[in-house]
């Protein structure tokens, strides 16, 4: 049977992009739809325009720490009008530059929303194409729990064009979207009140670095709260009242839910071509991507196995590789770096203490909490952290957790150490860059014991 395409895409964020522009290198020939904008989450309303707000709230702490190095700074002044303006300047550059790669890999863009009419047929608008292979590729959305008052709320979206900066914001969720958020605001000058349900911040992550995350973010100023949630929010002249689930009440300008995304497959018309779905929506997949219509796939967010941007990409790689080209492979979860970038950042691989003892039984540990270089004139009360976690019986490296500046630089590199799967011996054997704070990561001796 002939079709339109080889290759229909559906989404053109990380994952879809990479995928039509490999596909159509393999000869493929292909066609996209997408709502929005090119680009996606991590481009348009995510990683990129989140980090740009990282750098800028961060230098109201490097004005401080100036004077101790000489610097008479002048009281700084933030103008948030600038600091989105620029922002959105830069995001509209990223946005063409994805334009171009799909018009130079010969990707054919459909401006609008696509659904699923039948295992080879795609609707936009009121016109049907065909295509052997369909890949879902649509992502997530914020998750706003339904409380009264919830139409005052933020998600990350719309923080990200706010006409003016709030003077004080709360903060609901303990995710990395809380986390990074609460960050900004607290440093562009916001009082921040950060609202978690359970006991500690980064549920899932080594307990050690939530908890020294933990530490490290209210000495910096942000207001913490744990076992708390937010049940409903009024709106007044003035400002709006949030009153907690404990029935405090706490007067804010902005409220921002970081509680979750979920996947986007509503409305998109999989399930009743026989495509699966698990309860919260998300396209069941194999290793390989594969739908349970064999020739439907599903890459990235929408798919919910590890919600990041590159691994969305290493998806559609493999997808792209898989069908099209002479590769088959399935796509790599294990000892995916990441990094949550609050102040100070955290880069984490590998397992956390927790889920190496599951695994391995016996594991060794090595940490280590210090002051760093830095704070040594500024008399700054910042802290960092390192955490090794070896199983004991092949001396493998199975886990590493830093929290420090530049943290998310440094565990890339250690990524592809424990890809490698390295020994602590032969982390030990490595000559450590002095002064810095990754050195740690080869001059850790002790074991770690429990008092
Ligand atoms: P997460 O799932 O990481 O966190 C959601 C948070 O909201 C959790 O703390 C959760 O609590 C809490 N929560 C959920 N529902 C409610 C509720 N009804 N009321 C109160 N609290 C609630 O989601 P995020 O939105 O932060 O991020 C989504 C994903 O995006 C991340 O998992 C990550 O993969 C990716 N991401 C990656 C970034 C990076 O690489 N730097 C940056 C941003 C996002 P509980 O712990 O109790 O479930």
């Amino acid at each position: 049977m002939k079709f339109d395409y080889d290759l229909f895409v559906i989404g053109g964020g990380s994952g879809g992009v990479r995928a039509s522009r490999i596909s159509s290198s393999l000869g493929a020939k292909v066609a996209m739809a997408e709502e929005f904008r090119v680009g996606g989450t991590c481009v348009i309303r995510g990683c990129v325009p989140k980090k740009l707000l990282v750098y800028a709230s961060h230098f109201s702490e490097d004005f401080e720490d100036a004077a101790a190095y000489g610097w008479t700074v002048p009281k700084a002044t933030h103008s948030w009008k600038t600091l989105i303006a620029n922002k959105d300047k830069e995001i509209d550059r990223l946005n063409n530059i994805y334009h171009s790669i799909l018009d130079n890999n010969n990707v054919e863009l459909f401006r609008g929303r696509a659904t699923v009419v039948d295992r080879n047929t795609v609707k936009v608008g009121d016109k049907e194409y065909t295509a052997k292979y369909i890949l879902i590729a649509t992502g997530g959305t914020p998750v706003m729990p339904e409380l009264p008052g919830i139409e005052h709320a933020i998600s990350s979206n719309e923080a990200f064009h706010l006409d003016e900066m709030p003077k004080r914001v709360i903060v609901v969720g303990g995710g990395y979207i809380a986390v990074e958020f609460a960050g900004i605001f607290n440093g562009l000058g916001a009082e921040v009140t950060q609202l978690y349900r359970g006991t500690q911040i980064l549920r899932g992550f080594d307990s050690d670095v939530q908890h020294f995350l933990a530490a490290e973010i209210q000495k910096k100023g942000i207001d913490l709260h744990t076992h708390a949630n937010a049940a409903s929010i009024e709106k007044t002249n003035s400002c709006l009242k949030v009153t907690l689930d404990d029935g405090d009440v706490l007067e804010t300008d902005a409220i921002l839910f970081a509680t979750g995304r979920r996947p986007n497959t509503k409305g998109l018309g999989l399930e009743a071509i026989g495509v699966e779905l698990k309860e919260n929506g998300a396209v069941k997949v194999t290793p390989q991507s594969q739908s349970t219509v064999d020739n439907i796939y599903a890459v990235g967010d929408v798919t919910d196995r590890i919600a990041l941007t590159p691994v969305a990409i290493h998806e559609g790689m493999a997808f792209a590789e898989t069908v099209f080209g002479d590769r088959p492979g399935a796509a790599d979860h294990e000892n995916v770096p990441s990094a949550v970038f609050s102040q100070p950042q955290v880069g984490t691989v590998g397992l956390s203490e927790a889920d190496a003892r599951e695994k391995y039984g016996k594991v060794d540990i090595y940490k280590s909490d210090f002051r760093p270089m830095k704070q040594t004139l500024t008399g700054g009360t910042e802290r960092a952290f390192v955490k090794l976690i070896v199983d004991a019986k092949s001396d493998i490296v199975v886990g590493v957790h830093i929290v420090g500046a530049d943290a998310a630089e440094i565990i890339q590199s250690v990524g592809i150490a424990l890809k490698c799967k390295a020994t602590k011996a032969q982390f030990d054997a490595t000559i450590g860059v002095h002064p810095s704070l990754a050195e740690e990561i080869v001059t850790l001796r002790e074991k770690f014991v429990a008092a």
